[in-house]
């Protein structure tokens, strides 16, 4: 029986607490048979901050490259606010994408029947949706230096933040996205500014170009990242797998996750290049952030953490049907009526400072 090494980093606000949503499938799954599961649970973020003093022991980074995969919760929150930038808990989990070269995130936007009223959209519109957003991610202006901000010569201040992309990081979340298309629809449309960012004129050509050589069978359409934006919210079914870089993948991936009815919906996988092995690194994730507005009220939505564990199977251990399963289960359980606050009502989500 085959057997995988997992590592669960929980993190803060809601994350211990959809994680231990999660946990309750994993035992259940070890029950199966199916394949040996051997978990360690580290500390990642915030709670990595006050115990060791940094968001990203050496030691958990450590254990991350050690691990077949990493289950993630999510990261930050108000009592970290006044940190250093170096240090506050979001840099944990960006040294962690980075350090494990996790350059694609799949981000897939589902409808599910019974939460059609959910949606931020008419059932119409949403019916049926199924998204998969491949974002780039770590590359692009969330990396790419100089990145600071100096005081000028008047008192006031120049903040830089710099967008950067080359050929081979192009042509590596290309492949992914047009591989993920060979086996859905076979349509990719490719988000970017071209008309106003060099990155966006070498995104388009590269991804022009991998098309040509690689996959002339598959249809790409090539879509300006604001239009993009608009089109989501007005036909979203248009599309079927999206990609884009790191910046415009955040903004439009949230946006997908209001159509599938909350942000607790969204699951993703982030993945690093196959190795000569056949593996390859990858981090599960919910999209959704800590939400310290609902943290420790047990109200958050463990489906987008339950969702992350079905792709950790798909992607990680070929458990095609496993993975299968569960989004099953989770499709049942919602039919049958289960919900949390964030998508019992109709329209948005109806809890949240923010909703
Ligand atoms: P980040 O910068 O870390 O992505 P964010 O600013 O996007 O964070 P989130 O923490 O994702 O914010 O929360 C956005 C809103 O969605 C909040 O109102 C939050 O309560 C709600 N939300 C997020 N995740 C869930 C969940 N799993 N269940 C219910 N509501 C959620
Ligand atoms: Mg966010």
């Amino acid at each position: 029986m085959a057997s995988y090494k997992l590592l669960l980093l929980p993190g803060d606000g809601i994350g211990p607490e959809v994680a231990a949503g999660m946990q309750v499938v994993l035992e259940a799954l070890k029950e199966t048979g199916l394949a040996t599961f051997e978990t360690e649970t580290d500390l990642v973020g915030g709670c990595a901050l006050d115990a060791h003093g940094s968001p990203l022991a050496d030691a958990t980074l450590q254990r991350a490259k050690d691990a077949d995969a990493i289950l993630l919760g999510a990261v930050g929150g108000p009592k970290w606010a006044g940190v250093a930038y170096e240090n506050r808990p979001e840099a944990g989990l960006l040294r962690l994408r980075k350090e494990l070269d996790l350059f694609a995130n799949l981000r897939p936007a589902i409808c599910y029947p019974a939460l059609a009223e959910a949606s931020a959209l008419k059932r119409e519109l949403v019916e049926g949706l199924d998204i998969m957003i491949v974002r780039e991610l770590t590359g692009g202006v969330y990396f790419g230096e100089p990145k600071e901000i100096t005081v000028l010569e008047d008192g006031s201040k120049r903040a830089v933040d710099t967008q950067v992309y080359t050929t081979a990081e192009i042509e590596r979340i290309a492949h992914v996205a047009f591989d993920l298309a060979g086996k859905r629809s076979g349509r990719v449309a490719s988000a970017e500014k071209h008309n106003v960012m060099k990155s966006g004129v070498l995104w388009k050509e590269v991804v022009t170009k991998v098309h040509a050589e690689h996959y002339a069978d598959l249809q790409l359409e090539h879509i300006l990242a604001d239009n993009c934006a608009m089109q989501l919210v007005r036909r979203p079914k248009q599309f079927d797998v999206l990609v884009t870089d790191n910046l415009f993948g955040d903004v439009l991936s949230d946006i997908a996750a209001m159509l599938t009815g909350s942000l607790g919906m969204l699951p993703s996988a982030s993945l690093g290049a196959v190795d000569a092995g056949g593996l390859r690194r990858a981090l599960y994730e919910p999209v959704h952030g800590s939400a310290p507005d609902i943290a420790g009220q047990d109200k958050a939505n463990p489906i987008a953490m339950i969702g992350s564990l079905a792709m950790c199977l798909r992607y990680s251990f070929g458990l095609g049907d496993a993975a299968d399963a569960l989004d099953g289960a989770i499709t049942d359980a919602l039919s049958g009526g289960a919900r949390t606050a964030d998508i019992a009502g109709e329209g948005t989500n109806p809890i949240g400072t923010r909703a």
